[in-house]
């Protein structure tokens, strides 16, 4: 790998070969991925990515840890349309507001960006099985890049992951463990299996190259946007690689010389569930919490990336905000009716964290702000559903549907 020097710990700073098989350092921390960044802004500019064709993640393959002669995997992953959102900003009071939404991605959710990856990786070390804990989008996206790759996959995901998320799993031909527990036992009983099987491993707290992957969300942001770089970027965290991966792509471009400053991030997580906003409120060290939000994609009460979480949000001075179900079942609607994308709790958590750090005075109503919808709402039609209301239901006849509009109080 032409431009990568090798990895190092987060925790204890000791260095290790980048081998495709890397898991975490001995000390247990996890492990960051370290390029030669004089070399890539050598040979690399934003010129050459204005006349690039791939419209994919693998647009910025010198930005990523993978073998030159490693052919990427065939689904189509990135490259995702950023929406200049003023009917939302409007709605808002915010003066500029970007949505990048990564619902549009192959299996629906920015997990294709780690999944890709993974597979690319898996093949590298020569495995035709690879394994992940999840608790939905990461399960889901790994079985669909890995089918479309020829590789088997073995998923786990706590029982109570949305329906639309497991059928995509089946479908994908995954072979699917549902744990009859928490994500921290699903994700336990995985690596257990990991190790007993020794499939390669996709639990993107244990596998550095995966955020990696996720971090091309932010490579594209600021390519979209012309590299002039926001105030602010706003996501949704779990597990925390998705918000470390996302501050990875900031601090690689800024050291590449392609952009001469860096965001802040808007961390945002679920009332019920918020064990790194809450270190970062507190300044106390993690503490776990219980898993009480319908956001499932963030319902992680023992999150297994808070180091490179925490650093970012820290490095990056950044903002930790917290919502509740309504708000975020609020921002499905404003999502929906603003800018007609629909996302899925976890999807929108972000924009209804927008607006409670606006709400709250915690940025400014003049910054500009990109917020990252991360999943698809189709995954979790119940929540829609939920989120949204019944349809009218009337009888096939007109006086039944004047008098039901009546009703309702809409008058066409
Ligand atoms: C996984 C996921 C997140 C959070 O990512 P983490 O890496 O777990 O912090 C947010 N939104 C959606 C839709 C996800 O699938
Ligand atoms: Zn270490």
């Amino acid at each position: 790998m032409k431009y990568i020097l090798g990895a190092k710990c987060v925790r204890c700073g000791k260095e290790y070969e980048a081998v495709p098989g890397l898991t975490t350092c001995a000390c247990g921390g996890i492990l960051d991925i370290v390029y030669d960044y004089a070399a890539i802004r050598r040979d690399f500019s934003p010129k050459d990515l204005a006349a690039c064709r791939d419209n994919t993640m693998w647009r910025y393959r010198p930005f990523l840890p993978v073998e030159e002669g490693s052919a990427p995997p065939p689904l189509r992953v990135g490259w995702s349309p950023l929406y200049k959102a003023d009917s939302l900003a409007r709605a808002l009071g915010l003066k500029t507001l970007y949505l990048k939404d990564d619902g549009q991605n192959p299996t629906s959710s920015l997990k294709d960006r780690a999944s890709a990856l993974a597979v690319v990786k898996a093949r590298e070390a020569g495995a035709d099985t690879i394994a992940c804990s999840s608790t939905g989008n990461a399960a889901s996206s790994l079985a669909g890049n890995a089918a479309a790759a020829g590789l088997s996959t073995y998923i786990f995901v706590p029982r109570r992951a949305p329906k639309g998320k497991v059928a995509q799993l089946r479908i994908f031909g995954a072979t699917v463990v549902s744990v009859d527990g928490s994500y921290e036992d699903t994700f336990e009983l995985s690596k257990a299996a990991i190790d007993r099987w020794g499939w390669y491993n996709r639990n993107a707290a244990i596998n550095p190259y995966l955020s990696e992957g996720k971090k091309t969300v932010t490579l594209e942001i600021m390519e979209q946007l012309g590299w002039q770089v926001p105030d602010y970027i706003a996501l949704s965290v779990g597990d925390g690689c998705t918000i470390a991966g996302a501050w990875k792509g900031l601090k690689d471009l800024y050291a590449a010389g392609f952009i001469d400053r860096l965001p802040r991030l808007i961390s945002v997580q679920a009332e019920g569930c918020c064990p790194i906003n809450r270190a970062i409120q507190t300044g106390e060290p993690w503490r776990p919490m219980e898993e009480n939000t319908l956001a499932d994609s963030i319902a992680v009460g023992v999150p297994r990336n808070p180091d490179k979480a925490l650093n970012a949000i820290r490095e990056s001075d950044g903002v930790a905000v917290n919502v509740s179900d309504g708000e975020i079942l609020d921002a499905m609607r404003l999502l929906g009716r603003t800018q007609g994308v629909f996302g899925e709790p976890a999807g929108v958590t972000g924009t209804a964290g927008v607006k409670k750090a606006l709400e709250l005075g915690l940025i400014s109503p003049e910054s500009t702000v990109v917020s990252i919808v991360t999943g698809n709402g189709l995954k979790d039609v119940e929540s829609g559903i939920r989120a949204a209301g019944e349809p009218l239901v009337v009888p096939p006849d007109m006086d039944a549907l004047l008098s039901a509009f009546a009703e309702a109080g809409i008058a066409p």
